[in-house]
């Protein structure tokens, strides 16, 4: 058999940073110690200023959907009326969550691949002034769609709701002002565009949502945010915290401010443009054409093919696993990522083994249509000057 290098290519968990990985070694050390302190505060300091806010930020020991279900028995108490705007799988989720803890939920609802507009937010929140938070995804990272938060945030912002942005995949991937946008809490997980693996989750809180937060009577134990943010000033959490992803966030920060957070969001763009011109160029038709978001786009396999197909092949002919649809989407669609630690030299090579792959089940492609599209990009953005390091 010939070498098939494994490559990770999914929108999460993404490819991880090599020195990140690295630092990972280095967790035989204790969490009560002052060498682990000072790695704590380093981290919380660098996601803060990576994330771009002066609110507070917590990093919990959990996937992302911990900090989802902590941002509700934090922030809310039982019966609470709040606006879930849900277009994927991740909207259900805080349809989900919040329907467990015995909110009052009112659903907008837009099938997969489109959005919540701005203006049905509006006369949502107008109908239900008595809301008391709104729920949404930046990034419907099941879709490829993205939400327009800053419109709705200053929506939000003029009224008694928080509004609560899973943005896992959005961050890194579409600009996020959060104090401006008024954008109570952020969430984010450190398996997507942050390079490291899943264990940690983190999210920003601010003075409203802390207000939110006196007078939350939902109940909690082990997500309790008032607690993790006494014990954040300290450089401790409130209970033995995930080192070894710690470590390894520590260094993925480094190259983030390194790189400058903004040019992390610049690449994902650049690679998901690249990505949707080559599509198009091969024919294929894009799920969310019309809220495109760059954490990952989202393709329709030709007419007749399931989309399981080019996942499985990815992986039997190249070593590369690509994600499928989720939910009632698994064999209509299949996801390219750009979250994270992606190049163009990954693209060109996820669009060439693509194009091998039609061609090899039954879908005529002459070779090289839709790496050429990626090729354009990647040039007109270098004379452009838009590429980092030219
Ligand atoms: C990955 C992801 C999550 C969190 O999933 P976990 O498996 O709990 O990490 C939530 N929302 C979105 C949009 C995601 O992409």
């Amino acid at each position: 058999m010939y070498i098939r290098k494994q490559r990770l290519l999914t929108p999460g968990p993404t490819p991880l940073l090599p020195k990140a990985l690295h630092a990972m070694m280095g967790s035989d050390i204790h969490h009560r110690t002052e060498d682990f302190r000072k790695l704590y505060k380093g981290v919380l300091a660098d996601l803060k200023e990576v994330m771009g806010t002066s609110n507070d930020v917590l990093i919990l020991v959990a996937s992302g959907s911990g900090a989802m279900e902590a941002s509700v028995t934090n922030c809310f108490s039982p019966g609470d009326k709040v606006i879930v705007c849900s277009a994927g799988k991740f909207g259900e989720r805080w349809a989900g969550i919040t329907k467990a803890y015995g909110l009052n939920v009112v659903l907008l609802e837009e099938p997969y691949g489109s959005a919540v507009a701005a203006s049905k937010l509006e006369a949502a929140l107008a109908a239900n002034p008595d809301a008391r938070g709104v729920f949404v995804q930046a990034s419907e990272t099941s879709t490829g769609a993205a939400h327009d938060v800053e419109a709705m945030g200053k929506l939000v912002k003029n009224t008694n709701a928080i509004f609560v942005v899973d943005a896992i995949t959005g961050m890194g991937t579409m600009p996020l002002n959060i104090d401006e946008w008024g954008l109570d809490i952020v969430i984010g997980g450190s398996q997507k565009s942050l390079m490291v693996p899943p264990g940690v989750a983190f999210l920003s809180m601010s003075a409203k949502a802390w207000k939110h937060a006196e007078s939350a009577r939902l109940p909690r134990y082990y997500f309790d945010l008032k607690k993790e943010a006494k014990n954040a000033v300290n450089g401790e959490s409130s209970w033995t915290p995930a080192t070894s992803i710690l470590l390894a966030l520590g260094e993925a920060l480094k190259y983030v401010k390194e790189l400058g957070a903004a040019n992390l969001v610049r690449n994902a763009e650049l690679l998901a443009r690249a990505t949707r011109e080559a599509a198009t160029a091969l024919g294929l038709t894009l799920f969310s054409g019309a809220n495109p978001g760059s954490a990952v786009t989202a393709i329709c396999p030709p007419a007749g093919m399931d989309s399981g197909v080019i996942v499985k092949e990815f992986r039997n002919r190249f070593g590369a696993i690509i994600a499928n649809g989720q939910g009632t989407m698994k064999g209509q669609i299949f996801r390219i990522a750009h979250l994270g630690y992606f190049d163009f030299a990954d693209l060109f090579a996820m669009v060439a083994a693509l194009e091998i792959i039609l061609a090899a089940n039954g879908h005529p492609v002459q070779f090289g249509t839709g790496v050429a599209a990626v090729q354009n990009v990647y040039a007109s953005a270098a004379l452009n000057r838009e590429l980092v390091n030219t």
